[in-house]
């Protein structure tokens, strides 16, 4: 029987005939664009990729600009911080670009409670309070139980003054009922890369195991959502196919949820192709640069604009600095790709004993290092993560963002676990400079009874007090 699953949203010819018909963009066409994009209404396929073939510097930098002022419009100069942690590398698929392929030869590590609790208290020890949980395909070594438990445990740790208050997760494909347990796991949002929207080449890359079905793949937000998951992360693994095709197949996988689900998604995650055991760059003709991925990243930003756009320490500490201005609102910070990997980490062992790793990071800076850096370019690191404890997930999160009270909600959530990270993790460097961006994002509030209201917070807090938020 054939599966009700199929992923015919994606329509590849519409895709190709869009690109060709687009090829060419005129300056009066170029200026209409922009004009359209800076209201954050978002683009239509037809405008993105006209917006995808600019090629000159004068035009892209005025791209960048508008992507820079449509994130600061909605998301102020706010950027979330996360860390993955990876709590299982065994995985049954034969994945050509990933080191956790199923014949990679790496070492397989599940992490059992102790470990698992280790882990946390390392992520916890750096601040952080959002996490988004990995593990490889392998239903006989990590089944959802597993998972389920594993959840459970990451809530329960209480440790240094911190806890983590979102798990977003990371796993393959299933069925709605299994999405169903997750959501009453109380997850954050559910993160499932397509890796490419291309057919021909997902066959290709996903050579054998269950995520070879493009259908089921590309289907899993569906099926979430049926389970009541409101918060999904969409994603594509940038040089395995050309970067038009893949931007625009992610606009009609959007517009797909929009449509049947009233919601699109709620984060973008823009991974680009890196080393990996097994994994050798050079057999992938369609890496791209790192001008042709700033581009993909502004144009998300204009094309989608409410979503969070996440920009991860696979790239470069140079680069993300450099990047985070066109569009980011998400950063993933002292990121580890092996499993158990913080822990040694903080013990001190600079080698791992097992290469459990799915890929290289080139941004090795600790938290403290990025928000430093985040600070002295004025913006605000958030730890924030009271919209969805609110309920606030979904098309209410969406309404909350269109209306531009989100200004009066998430700044000062964001300022006040920003406080918290200064009063219980930060180095002395950067509390100093943490301390000055507080003092003038609390300043610039506009409402006096928020400003007054966010003071006290910040007192209480410096007083001890923990998990404030509105
Ligand atoms: N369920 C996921 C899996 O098994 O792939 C969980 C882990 S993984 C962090 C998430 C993503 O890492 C994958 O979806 C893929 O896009 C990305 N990835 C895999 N191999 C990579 C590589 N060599 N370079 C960069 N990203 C890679």
């Amino acid at each position: 029987m054939a599966s009700k699953y199929t992923a015919e949203f994606i329509n590849e010819e519409l895709i190709k005939q869009t690109l060709a018909e687009n090829a060419q963009i005129t300056q009066d066409e170029f200026n209409a664009i922009m004009a359209k994009a800076e209201t954050a209404a978002g683009l239509n396929m037809l405008e993105v990729a006209k917006l995808l073939n600019i090629e000159d510097d004068e035009r892209l930098s005025q791209l960048y600009a508008a992507a820079h002022r449509v994130k600061e419009r909605i998301y102020g100069k706010r950027i979330v911080i996360f860390a993955p942690l990876y709590i299982s590398n065994y995985c049954v698929n034969k994945c050509q670009y990933c080191g956790y392929s199923c014949d990679s030869g790496i070492d397989r590590k599940k992490l059992n409670n102790e470990e698992l609790i280790n882990e946390v208290k390392s992520l916890e020890a750096m601040g952080h309070k959002r996490l988004a949980l990995e593990v490889g395909e392998d239903l006989a070594n990590c089944d959802l139980d597993y998972i389920l438990e594993s959840i459970k445990t990451i809530y329960s740790i209480k440790f240094k003054n911190g806890s983590i208050r979102r798990i977003n997760v990371n796993i393959a494909a299933t069925t709605v009922d299994r999405y169903k347990q997750l959501h009453a796991a109380e997850i954050g949002t559910y993160i499932l890369f397509q890796e490419t929207y291309h057919r021909e080449t997902y066959a290709k890359v996903h050579v054998k195991g269950p995520k070879h079905d493009y259908d089921w793949h590309t289907t899993a937000f569906d099926r979430a959502m049926e389970a009541g998951i409101e918060d999904v992360g969409a994603g594509v693994l940038f040089g395995l196919y050309d970067y038009k095709f893949e931007v625009l197949g992610l606009m009609q996988h959007a517009e797909h949820l929009e449509q049947k689900y009233g919601c699109g998604p709620h984060t973008v995650s823009v991974p680009r192709l890196k080393p990996a055991l097994g994994v050798d760059l050079a057999t992938y003709p369609y890496m791209l640069s790192d001008e042709q991925f700033k581009k993909v990243i502004a144009i998300i930003r204009l094309a989608l604009p409410y979503v969070g756009l996440i920009l991860s320490t696979r790239e470069s500490a140079k680069l993300r600095d450099e990047i985070i201005k066109y569009g980011v609102s998400q950063i993933s910070a002292g990121s580890c790709t092996g499993v158990g990997g913080y822990s040694e980490h903080v013990s001190g062992e600079n080698t791992p004993k097992l290469n459990t790793a799915q890929f290289s990071v080139e941004d090795e800076r600790s938290p403290d290092e990025v928000i430093y850096s985040l600070c002295k370019s004025g913006y605000i690191p958030s730890y924030c993560t009271a919209c969805y404890r609110q309920g606030r997930v979904g098309d209410r999160f969406m309404a909350l963002a269109k209306s531009g009270d989100i200004q009066n909600v998430c700044q000062p959530n964001a300022l006040m676990t920003f406080q918290e990270y200064l009063c219980d993790y930060a180095s002395e460097a950067t509390k100093a400079e943490g301390e000055k961006v507080i003092a003038e994002q609390v300043a610039l509030i506009k409402n006096d009874n928020m400003r007054k209201l966010v003071l006290v917070q910040l007192e209480k807090i410096r007083q001890g007090k923990r998990d404030l938020y509105l």
